[in-house]
């Protein structure tokens, strides 16, 4: 057996337990899994892993750092099955780097600033394609910018209160596809609490922009509570692909 038989194997097992997990979590819930999309997040991982990942029949892939996922994203069109990934941008995105993400994402669920949206429909009018976001939104009622001493990542997001006039902003650009919201529970909560939040924001949303109507919520260690949650998209990494090395 080759190493990637055994890498592949690997990862039809991890997938198998994840979509169980998301089975039993929709049973419990009394909701359809076809509802719910898992998004496998590859990040710092390999591109020879998304490879395995597409070959397994996985279609929607997550990345967060734009140089990673621009470079993945084109050693993977390249080879046989990459034309049909949905790449998923999931993490915090400066302005200047929107064009290259319009480039490859099919989904930026990071959206959490009317400048980031601006820059995101100039990058998607550039390359002649629609791009369909998500607007992150901040449910850390102590700041959102983490640790006092820096030491955890900023995750970002927008004031639940700003959420509508983003929204319009979204909508009254040329290129953007307004489909919902995104959120990460905050590290120090407790998930359903927020979720169930982000439910009612998503909800509000909705009576404005009814196509809105995905919710981006759940990661590895919370996914059950986002699916109790009525969450449609779940954004899972380290239970398919194994712990990542901590950030720099
Ligand atoms: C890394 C990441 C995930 C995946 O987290 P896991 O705990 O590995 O499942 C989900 N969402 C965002 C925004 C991330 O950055």
């Amino acid at each position: 057996m080759t190493t990637d038989d055994a890498r592949s194997d690997e990862l039809q097992r991890a997938l198998d337990d994840v979509r169980a997990r998301i089975t039993r979590a929709c049973d419990a819930a009394g909701r359809d899994p076809g509802e719910v999309t898992l998004v496998v997040v590859t990040k710092t991982f390999p591109a020879c892993d998304v490879a395995l990942l597409a070959r397994l029949g996985v279609v929607d892939v997550g990345e967060s750092r734009d140089q990673e996922a621009g470079a993945k994203a084109a050693e993977l069109a390249a080879g046989p099955g990459g034309a049909s990934l949905r790449w998923h941008f999931i993490g915090q995105l400066q302005r200047n780097k929107a064009r290259s993400v319009a480039r490859y994402a099919d989904v930026v669920h990071s959206v959490d600033r009317a400048e980031l949206a601006q820059a995101l429909d100039r990058g998607a009018v550039a390359a002649g394609r629609d791009l369909e976001v998500l607007l992150q939104v901040d449910l850390d009622d102590t700041g959102g910018t983490g640790d006092a001493d820096g030491s955890a990542p900023r995750r970002g997001g927008a004031d639940p209160a700003d959420v509508a006039a983003l929204a319009r902003e979204v909508g009254s650009s040329s290129r953007l596809v307004l489909r919902g919201l995104m959120a990460v529970a905050p590290r120090d909560g407790d998930p359903a609490a927020a979720f169930a939040r982000l439910h009612g924001l998503a909800q509000a949303l909705r009576e404005e922009h009814p196509q809105a109507t995905w919710v981006s919520a759940g990661m590895s260690g919370d996914l059950e509570q986002a699916v109790a949650a009525g969450a449609t998209h779940l954004r899972v990494g380290s239970a398919i692909l194994g712990g990542r090395p901590p950030l720099q």
